[in-house]
């Protein structure tokens, strides 16, 4: 228990299961659009609200100073001292409001960048050295946030005449610049709305990640849950409790699984039927002749005057017998080396013409006592890399073969050729030839189209298998053309150099 945990946790963290991979990509799909929106909006909201809380206060502070011109605020050379005293305790009064207001400082710079009037009374009569003013003098107006300390610093500039502040002319209207506010205001009630919508946010951001994870787990669990299944189902084969086809409903990519699955259930099956079948067919094959044997030696021991001819000739019949055996053996062994699965290829280089020459000349004999004519026809000289002892194998099965399905008076043709790549070995016959539903079946172990005169050839059914699974391993093919009553036509191809597998 503990280690399925350890081991799905360690799955997880891996990221190698599926599941866990189903799970973060929902989760992220889910979560980085949450986060870029509450970033996005909350700094979005940030920016206006700064900037209309600009706005507004510039406006205001505009107005006001139209009422410090029209009220001659920087001109005290007034005559009527009470009345101009009157008119600066109403902008007084005016800049109060609106620092109060904003919870910020106003301070107005006169044109020799003395400060008039600070609404904090601590810097009056101070000359103020600020680029914002000055850049203000010369006709820009300057705002600026500064979100660390929690306020904004802007400059508005007074204006001598409204009418000469025309748009386009700032050389003019810098001109006419008398004065500047410096006003600074908080930023306090921007950050607390901030505060309570980020608040929100945060809680709104929780419900959404519970919610995601919740979906996040369902789907991971409900995606996958077809190839548990799958699994479950071929498990149930490998123990053994079926080896029915596997159904089981899902995606078209499970059903692909499944389906591909069935086919190596199935291909097994046919391989095991096929296992059982060499083994019966083995069997069947060893039996034949130890039957024979039997016979023949039961026969000599009832009788009872048995002459010594008679002897010689029965012990001859069971000699030949046992060497059908013993051909059988030597070839099943044969096959079998053939098909292990460690590489026992022995390649060399090795001139094609001069083996083909020495195995025609090993078969000749049994070619004359047929009264059958072997031909070597050879295109070009050809050297390949190839294993001497299978090779030998390869051509010996064929022409052999060729010899001995042939007809009396009959030739046998082979023929070398080589391109720059495979070389051919062709082997033609004036035979049997062999029927058409025969074609399919003649690499199969033990198969004979026709068993009796084969086995009165002498063959055993195993010499085409034995030659197939020696050219596979050199990567070559084998086709054949025959004609029943004609003859038959081998060719076998080869490459000239060896790939190992
Ligand atoms: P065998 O040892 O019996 O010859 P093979 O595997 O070599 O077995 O051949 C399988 C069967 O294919 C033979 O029994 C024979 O019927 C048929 N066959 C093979 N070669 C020829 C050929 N050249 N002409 C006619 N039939 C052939």
């Amino acid at each position: 228990m503990g280690k399925a945990l350890f081991h799905e946790l360690k799955q997880l963290i891996s990221l190698r299961s599926l599941k866990a991979r189903i799970f973060f990509y929902i989760l992220l799909a889910g979560v980085i659009p949450c986060l870029l929106m509450r970033f996005g909006i909350l700094d979005n909201y940030e920016e206006r609200s700064v900037e209309r809380r600009i706005a507004a206060v510039q406006n205001q502070l505009l107005v006001i100073g139209n009422h410090l011109i029209s009220h001659n605020y920087f001109n005290n050379t007034q005559t009527d001292e009470k009345a101009y005293a009157a008119s600066r305790d109403v902008i007084d009064a005016e800049l109060e409001t609106i620092s109060n207001l904003y919870e910020g400082r106003v301070l107005i710079v006169d044109s020799g960048l003395r400060v008039v009037k600070d609404t904090y009374g601590i810097s009056e009569g101070k000359t103020i050295i600020s680029e914002e003013v000055i850049r203000c003098f010369r006709g820009e107006n300057t705002s600026y946030y500064d979100r660390e300390h929690g306020y904004i610093e802007m400059t508005v500039p007074i204006m001598a005449a409204a009418a000469s502040s025309e748009e386009g002319d700032q050389e003019a209207s810098a001109n006419n610049i008398v004065g500047v506010m410096l006003t600074s205001i908080s930023n306090e009630a921007i950050v607390s709305t901030m505060e309570v919508l980020n608040r929100r946010a945060v809680i709104l951001e929780n419900l959404i990640f519970v919610f995601i994870v919740a979906i996040a787990i369902a789907v991971a669990i409900l995606l996958t849950r077809p190839l548990n299944r799958i699994t479950n189902a071929i498990n149930e084969v490998q123990a053994g409790y079926t080896d029915e086809n596997i159904s089981v409903p899902g995606y078209a990519e499970t059903a692909h699984i499944v389906e591909a699955f069935n086919q190596l259930l199935k291909r097994m099956k046919v391989l095991d039927d096929s296992r059982q079948e060499f083994v019966a067919n083995v069997s069947h094959e060893l039996k034949t002749p130890m039957t024979s044997i039997k016979v023949l030696a039961d026969a000599l021991l009832t009788e009872e005057n048995a002459t010594a001819e008679l002897y010689r000739e029965f012990m001859g019949d069971i000699v030949s017998e046992i060497d059908r055996e013993n051909k059988i053996i030597n070839d099943l062994l044969t096959l079998v080396k053939m098909d292990k699965k460690v590489q026992d290829m022995n390649v060399a280089s090795l001139n094609i013409n001069d083996l083909t020459e020495l195995i025609l000349k090993r078969l000749r004999p049994i070619a004359r006592k047929k009264d059958v004519e072997l031909v070597f026809e050879s295109m070009r000289p050809v050297v390949a890399e190839v294993d001497e002892v299978k090779m030998t194998l390869i051509m010996t099965n064929l022409v052999e073969n060729a010899i001995k399905y042939n007809k009396e008076h009959g030739w046998v043709k082979v023929e070398l050729d080589a391109d720059h790549q495979f070389f051919t070995f062709k082997v033609s016959d004036s035979g049997l030839g062999i029927p058409e539903d025969a074609l399919a079946h003649i690499y199969e172990r033990f198969y004979r189209t026709d068993k009796s005169h084969s086995r009165e050839i002498g063959g055993t059914g195993l010499g085409l298998a034995i030659t197939k699974s020696a050219i596979l391993k050199h990567r070559g093919s084998i086709t054949v053309t025959s004609v029943e009553g004609e003859g038959s036509c081998f060719t076998v191809k080869i490459p000239l150099t060896y790939i190992p597998q």
